[in-house]
């Protein structure tokens, strides 16, 4: 079967679509025939050795799978089921989702729900599903559509095109903050009411400007986080999930002491099943079928390695989903 694998022999680091056999699959109480896998964020990093995403080598990456489950001894799961797979160190430290198969722990799965083809279920990913837990998390805390804007950072990529999607169906008015000015049509077609240009937010900022936001999605970090917080309204929420500027956080604590915003970090890959189920459940309810196509490309397992250089060089609008077949 074919899989892309990466080595890091003599700190030669490598990736390299191969063929394996299916003895090299790893222990696992299921096996499922994988229809389509994800390049995100994280494959990019993991493919090109650029962060040490991969910590186990040999390593097949891909923290997302969309397929049918060929054997099964889990008692949820049998063979013909459809399922999906995010996260859970799987690309990371247990062979993931670029290749034809794959053979993981079934607790891990969640069943496929009937909306969705495994085209559009990887179409969201894990950058869907990340961005529906950041959702549920401004609900959680009280964000309703009334009580203003929402700002999306890094709006044309994957988390953010998803966020878009959702937040303006739910009613939200969303402002999308984009580098490329060139996606203004783009991301206003996926529900954003305004635009503004990330260097708005990307440069060092003051402990605190004007109250804008009600609520956030920031998928970048660094000192666009901060900047994010320090222009969020009294008691607004920032849900943090991202890193696409850098891993620092060059704040201060003044619009959390003297605002009561409140920051609210994301995490999917360990994120409980409980959770999961619920995000997907939500995902079928309040994401747009059609905006799914309109964000998504598609590529064959042949091309997962260049698209992978491609994502981190911010070239990727929105989503991209590996057919694994072709
Ligand atoms: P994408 O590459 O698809 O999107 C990232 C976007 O960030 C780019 O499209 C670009 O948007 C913007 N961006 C890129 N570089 C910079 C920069 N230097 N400064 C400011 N903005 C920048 O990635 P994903 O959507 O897949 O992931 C987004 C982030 O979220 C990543 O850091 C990823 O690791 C993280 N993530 C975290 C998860 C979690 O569990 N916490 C799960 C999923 C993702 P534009 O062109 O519009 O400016």
């Amino acid at each position: 079967m074919k899989a892309i694998v990466i080595t890091n022999d003599d700190n030669n680091y490598k990736a390299e679509l191969t063929d394996i056999s299916e003895d090299q699959l790893p222990e696992g109480d299921v096996t499922v025939k994988v229809d389509y896998s994800t390049i995100n964020f994280k494959e990019g990093l993991a493919i090109t050795g650029k962060s040490p995403v991969v910590r186990k080598f040999p390593m097949t990456p891909g923290i997302d799978v969309a397929g049918t489950v060929e054997t099964s001894t889990h008692p949820d799961y049998k063979a013909g089921d459809k399922v999906i797979l995010n996260g859970w160190g799987v690309g990371e430290v247990h062979p993931g989702g670029l290749a034809e198969k794959i053979r993981l722990n079934g607790d891990w799965l969640v069943p496929m729900p009937e909306k969705f083809s495994s085209k559009q279920a990887m179409a969201i990913g894990t950058a869907g599903y990340t961005a529906m837990l950041c959702v549920m998390a401004l609900e959680r805390q009280g964000v309703t559509p009334d009580k203003g804007e929402i700002l999306v950072t890094g709006a044309a990529g994957g988390v953010g095109s998803v966020a878009i999607s959702i937040l303006s169906k739910l009613g939200y008015t969303v402002v999308a903050s984009t580098g490329r000015p060139e996606e203004a049509d783009y991301l206003k077609k996926l529900g954003a009411s305004d635009i503004i240009d990330r260097n708005e937010l990307s440069e060092k900022g003051r402990p605190m400007g004007k109250e804008r936001w009600a609520g956030a999605v920031d998928t970048v970090g660094s000192h666009t986080l901060a900047n994010v917080c320090a222009t969020t309204k009294y008691g607004g929420v920032v849900t943090a999930c991202g890193l696409a500027q850098g891993m620092d956080f060059p704040a201060t604590v003044a619009p959390f002491i003297l605002r009561g915003v409140i920051l609210n970090g994301i995490d999917s890959v360990y994120c409980p099943k409980e959770t999961r189920l619920e995000a997907w459940r939500r995902l079928a309810e309040d994401l747009d079928t059609s905006n799914i196509d309109l964000m998504t490309t598609e590529v064959p397992l042949s091309e997962a390695i260049p698209t992978a250089e491609k994502i981190l060089e911010g070239k990727v609008r929105g989503r991209v989903v590996v057919n694994v077949n072709a």
